[in-house]
C-alpha cells in the first residue's frame, strides 16, 4: 500500500461507525484529501488530538481506492482559541465549511492552504467576522472568483449612487438599467466600499477597519448568496450563525 505525508488542516471532522471519523483535510501539496482515522473517539486513542476539527498536523496516510486511511497524525497547531468563543468557532467553521465547498479533491492549492492556516491564527487577535469576510474575498480572489465592484458587472458603465445593486447572478455590481434583468440586492454604498477595502487589506492590520452592525449584516449576507450561488451549495453554517442571532 501507497504511503504518503501530507501537511494539512483537518476542515471537516465526521463521526462514522462506532469509533472512527472521516476526516475532509486540506493539504499543503495535495489540495483536499477525504481520509478515515480508524478508532480515533475511543478514549485511549492516541491520534484523538491530531484529528480534531481545525487541528493543523503532519499526517502519514494510506492510499485507499476511494478513501485513504490516516495511519498517524502528529499535531503542529490545535488552535485551541477557535473552540474557548462561540464566535470564534463560527467564523473558523465558515471559513472551513466554504474551502470545502469551493475545492474538488486533489486539487493542489498552496494558496488556499496559507490563507485557511492565517486565517486561523488571526482568529486569536481579531473580529471573527470581519476575519471570516477577509479570507472569504481572499478564496475567491485566489480562485479567479472576486466579484465586480467597481462598474457594471454586464455593461461595463460606471455605478455610483447611495445604495448600488448587486447580483451574485451577474457577478457583482450593475447599472440602472441591467439592474433589471438581474436578480439581486440592493447595498448601501458604504458596504460595497467596505468590500473593496477588505478585498485588498493587508490581513494582518484588519483592527484598523471600522464597520457598523449594519454594514456586517448587508456584507455577510451577500457574502453567503455569491458564494453559495458560486459553488452551487449551501454554506450550512453560515445558515447556523445566522440562526443564532451573531
Ligand atoms: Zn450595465
Amino acid at each position: 500500500m501507497a504511503v504518503y505525508h501530507a501537511d494539512a488542516i483537518v476542515i471537516r471532522s465526521q463521526e462514522y461507525g462506532e469509533s472512527d471519523r472521516i476526516l475532509t483535510m486540506l493539504s499543503r501539496e495535495n489540495g483536499k484529501i477525504q481520509a478515515i482515522a480508524k478508532g480515533v473517539r475511543k478514549p485511549k486513542s492516541s491520534q484523538r488530538g491530531g484529528t480534531q476539527l481545525f487541528t493543523y498536523a503532519d499526517f502519514l496516510l494510506y492510499r485507499g481506492r476511494s478513501l485513504d486511511t490516516v495511519s498517524q497524525a502528529s499535531p503542529k497547531e490545535s488552535f485551541p482559541h477557535l473552540w474557548n468563543d462561540l464566535e470564534r468557532t463560527m467564523a473558523a467553521t465558515g471559513i472551513a465549511e466554504l474551502v470545502d465547498i469551493a475545492l474538488i479533491n486533489g486539487q493542489p492549492q498552496p494558496e488556499l492552504f496559507t490563507l485557511t492556516l492565517t486565517g486561523f491564527f488571526l482568529l486569536a487577535h481579531y473580529e471573527p467576522l470581519l476575519v471570516q469576510c477577509a479570507c472569504t474575498l481572499r478564496l475567491l480572489a485566489i480562485l479567479g472568483y472576486s466579484p465586480v465592484l467597481d462598474k457594471c458587472a454586464e455593461c461595463g458603465a460606471g455605478v455610483k449612487g447611495e445604495r448600488l445593486y448587486f447580483s451574485s447572478q451577474a457577478g457583482g455590481t450593475l447599472c440602472r438599467s441591467c439592474a433589471e434583468g438581474f436578480s439581486g440586492r440592493w447595498l448601501t454604498a458604504g458596504s460595497i466600499a467596505f468590500i473593496k477595502r477588505l478585498v485588498s487589506a493587508d490581513l494582518n492590520k484588519l483592527d484598523r477597519l471600522r464597520w457598523t452592525a449594519w454594514m456586517q449584516q448587508e456584507i455577510i449576507d451577500t457574502l453567503q448568496n455569491y458564494c453559495e450561488y458560486k459553488f452551487e451549495r449551501q454554506l450550512r453554517s453560515w445558515n447556523i450563525r445566522k440562526d443564532l442571532g451573531m
